[in-house]
């Protein structure tokens, strides 16, 4: 069960490397930053002793990331999807090995859109009338269930209720019917809260749109913020220089041209980027799938999907899509 939700033992200790270096980048970020404020207003009195914090500082965080880098890199190379990811050119096995440990497992990915969609690479419903998410039904009722969950898993850790659980006392039995009360309570009020987020329009108007954070005032985001920025940071290096990607670039770009030529050329390269960025996550699912046995590629989709299935840029091949195939090559 563990191994469904969360993904192997290897696969967790690459997120948790992958984690705590990203923890360790934005320590560094928000010390320079304070320090940077404080020798704005102090700087005279204090120049010389901030500077040398700061030069000890960016030494230890420096030497600390490099470490934490160096154990990342060995444990990644120990996935099996790896030895597809580092035929890719363009991004090293350090940019889509951390985004294959926290997005793991991939058996929990029933489709390429259900992968799309957790790296914010979905398409989300909004209504124009009200700017909110528009949500219907199942889904509606899932993404409260899963609001309500996450904001009471942050709320039951916070200081504010620890000190409410204090004050019950010593009794083990009044501190869990406390506790258990306390959390009905609060689903309670927080489902009608995220309710009032969500379109309730008795006439909505409908437009799909790429999830827009302007949509998500105070909800918590259907997709990992994390993964998102690597993702942006992948698409960076291979506009730089992927070769197989890059061209689906090129390619997206001119499609964009010639179809909208009055967006102005930021908005272009934001959606070829885009394109290209879901045409290798489509990949990467494919191959990852592969890489552990499991079923993907066309006949897979079309039984998973069956009415709603279309043909999408799912299909154009992968590029080394002979990896991990058995059978030897016929010479
Ligand atoms: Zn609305």
């Amino acid at each position: 069960m563990e191994r469904e939700l969360k993904g192997s033992a290897q696969e967790q200790y690459v997120r948790m490397l992958s984690k705590s270096l990203d923890s360790v980048q934005r320590m560094r970020i928000q010390m320079g930053n304070r320090i940077k404020a404080f020798k704005k207003n102090h700087g005279e009195d204090y120049g010389e002793l901030v500077d040398a914090l700061t030069t000890r500082m960016w030494d230890q965080a420096d030497l600390m990331e490099r470490n934490i880098a160096a154990d990342l890199a060995k444990a990644v190379a120990a996935l099996p999807v790896t030895k597809w990811l580092e035929q890719v050119k363009g991004i090293g096995a350090r940019l889509s090995g951390p985004l294959a440990g926290v997005a793991a497992p991939i058996g929990k990915y029933r489709t390429v859109s259900a992968f799309w969609s957790s790296m914010g690479y979905g398409v989300v419903t909004v209504c124009v009338e009200c700017v909110n998410l528009h949500l219907v039904g199942k889904e509606r009722r899932r993404f409260l269930d899963r609001q309500t969950q996450r904001r009471w898993d942050i709320y039951k850790t916070s200081d504010n209720f620890e000190a409410r659980v204090e004050r019950v006392g010593d009794d083990p039995d009044r501190v869990v019917a406390f506790i258990r009360e306390a959390m009905v309570e609060h689903r309670a009020e927080e489902y009608e809260k995220s309710e009032k987020q969500l379109c309730s329009c008795e006439a909505p108007v409908l437009k799909k749109s790429a999830p827009n954070l302007k949509y998500y005032g105070g909800l918590i985001l259907p997709y990992d913020p994390y993964l998102k920025s690597m993702c942006w940071r992948i698409a960076g290096q291979f506009v730089r220089q992927g070769e197989f990607y890059r061209e689906w670039y090129d390619r997206y770009k001119e499609r964009y041209q010639l179809s909208c030529p009055d967006l102005p050329i930021g908005h272009i390269d934001n959606r070829a980027r885009r394109a290209m960025v879901k045409l290798f996550l489509s990949h990467l699912w494919e191959m990852w799938r592969k890489a552990e046995g499991l079923p993907a590629g066309r006949t897979y989709l079309q039984e998973q999907l069956g009415e709603k299935y279309s043909e999408n840029h799912t299909f154009i091949e992968p590029p080394y899509a002979d990896t991990f195939d058995k059978k030897p090559k016929q010479p």
